[in-house]
């Protein structure tokens, strides 16, 4: 059924279902309704009453910001709404409503920040923003600036509060929130506002729906119900808003290019992909080799403890296998890298983890936990005659973990490790979550900017493939190099094999 817009279906049976993605932590606008079930927010109340006047019947999807324009691209739902501002590089890829907000980005810094207290002293500054957002654009231009970009404007206020950067370029409205009304405390707003913003409705360019919601939107800015929710959630009177942002007046899309590999601005997205992923894939790289070192290590001295005789020793130590192969290396990242410095600071303590330790410790403990079992399996494998005959002959317990049964057991400990050495290849991209750019939160910075999300994913993939092939052929040839069958074969030495 097409609408005409000015025609609206007014009783309940006609109501059609509209699906609109938002990013649910971007508190007043959207978030977590107080007992879990749904949303709430400004953005969630506009679009309910919206829906009231022409008949659509708003079913709220969750998606990360960054998803919410590949989603409309890819029509995977029908409307975005989620404090998104309107801008002229989103116009090319998504269409806009009416503006229904006004805002602008505000600088957050510490509360005993005395050296920040413009835009220009970010320069050279360590800064904390949400990815993909108006923020993350804004703070690129600042000059010799370190950015770190979250999945939420909650994180990113989070990293501010742990001291780990030292200022949050993001929406004022939304860090006024955090500040005033959901308890964040040690953080104050500097300056004036950035930027002024619009926020809009989004949509698949030319939808037939946007006109719907426009008239939608006047009705309940016309009737009264806009400013009742604007009070329920701000204080104060509302601001008048445009007809159109903006931020859209006087652009055409002549202004952009239009080239499917190429992305918003100057830069096409083969050269971001080749500028980006390489340095990604070191990140990458790096990680997981200092984990799967770390992991070894630990790992081998909990194998060693497991089959030791000591009671206490070992119980412990299957406490620790178990609590890390049971919990999600996702939330035990969170815990190391979110949740101790939230704890020392309860106590009065100001301890914190820089980024690449509390990666490198927190995917080092998750391996060691698997290794242990790897390893301890391997050895005891290994016939338990051989260490009767090692006994035999006068060595000791350690001689003959050492002469005998490690070098054998290690063989067959090879094609497990290569196993848990390509997973923690693919588990380092968890570690994006705290903002590390590694080589997928560089496909997901790429696509915050150019919305290319299929190619731009797809040459992710290819590299973590070219990593785990890579990695499979090395493991590969060391087995063989550790075969001695294999290795006498190939000098020759056995014939008849
Ligand atoms: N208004 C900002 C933007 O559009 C941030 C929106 C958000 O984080 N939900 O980029």
């Amino acid at each position: 059924m097409t609408f005409n817009p000015f025609i609206v279906p007014s009783a309940k049976s006609q109501l059609i279902s509209f699906k609109v993605g938002t990013e649910p932590t971007f508190p007043p606008f959207e978030m977590p309704s107080e007992d879990g079930s749904g949303l709430q927010g400004f953005d969630i109340d506009l679009m309910k009453a919206i829906g009231n006047e022409v008949g659509l019947e708003m079913v709220f999807e969750s998606l990360p910001f960054d998803g919410l324009i590949p989603a409309l691209q890819s029509n995977t739902i029908d409307a975005a709404v989620s404090g998104i501002t309107i801008t002229a590089e989103r116009g090319q890829s998504v269409g806009f409503s009416s503006p229904y907000f006004k805002a602008g980005l505000a600088i957050a810094v510490q509360e005993n920040n005395t050296k920040i207290d413009n835009f220009e002293d970010l320069t050279g500054r360590k800064i904390a923003v949400q990815i993909g957002t108006t923020g993350a654009m804004e703070a690129e231009k600042i000059p010799n600036a370190q950015i770190v970009a979250f999945d939420s404007a909650v994180l990113a206020l989070q990293e501010l509060v742990n001291g780990k950067v030292e200022a949050v370029v993001n929406d004022a409205p939304v860090t006024l929130f955090a500040i005033k009304n959901a308890g964040l405390r040690g953080v104050k707003v500097v300056g004036e506002l950035v930027t002024e913003e619009f926020y809009g409705i989004a949509l698949p360019i030319n939808s037939e729906k946007t006109m719907l919601l426009n008239y939608g939107l006047f009705q309940i800015l016309r009737n009264g119900t806009y400013k009742q929710i604007y009070q329920k959630w701000f204080a104060g009177e509302p601001f008048i808003l445009p007809l159109i942002a903006p931020s859209l007046i006087g652009t055409t899309s002549s202004d952009f290019t239009t080239n499917p590999l190429s992305g918003s601005g100057s830069q096409s997205v083969l050269t971001l992909l080749i500028q980006r992923l390489p340095q990604g894939a070191v990140v990458t790289i790096t990680l997981t080799a200092l984990s799967i070192f770390f992991g070894l290590m630990g790992g081998s001295f909990i194998a060693f403890g497991l089959i030791s005789d000591h009671k206490i020793l070992k119980n412990i130590l299957r406490i620790y296998v178990e609590f890390f192969r049971g919990t999600p290396m996702l939330v035990q990242l969170f815990i190391i890298y979110f949740g101790l410095p939230a704890f020392f600071q309860g106590i009065g303590l100001q301890w914190s983890l820089q980024r690449l330790p509390a990666a490198v410790i927190a995917l080092s403990l998750n391996v060691a936990a698997y290794l242990a079992e790897i390893i301890r399996g391997g050895i005891q494998s290994i016939d338990k005659g051989q260490w009767e005959a090692c006994e035999a002959l006068g060595m000791n317990r350690l001689q003959t973990l050492k002469e005998v049964i490690m070098p054998q057991a290690f063989r067959r400990i090879l094609p497990p490790l290569g196993n848990e050495f390509i997973t923690l290849i693919k588990d380092t991209s968890l570690v994006a979550v705290i903002g590390f750019a590694e080589l997928f939160r560089q496909g997901q910075l790429i696509v915050a900017t150019t919305f290319q999300a299929f190619q731009v994913y797809i040459a992710v993939a290819l590299v973590y493939l070219v990593l785990t092939t890579l990695s499979s052929f090395g493991f590969k040839w060391l087995e063989q190099k550790m075969d001695p069958v294999g290795q006498k074969k190939e000098k020759g030495l056995l014939r008849n094999a």
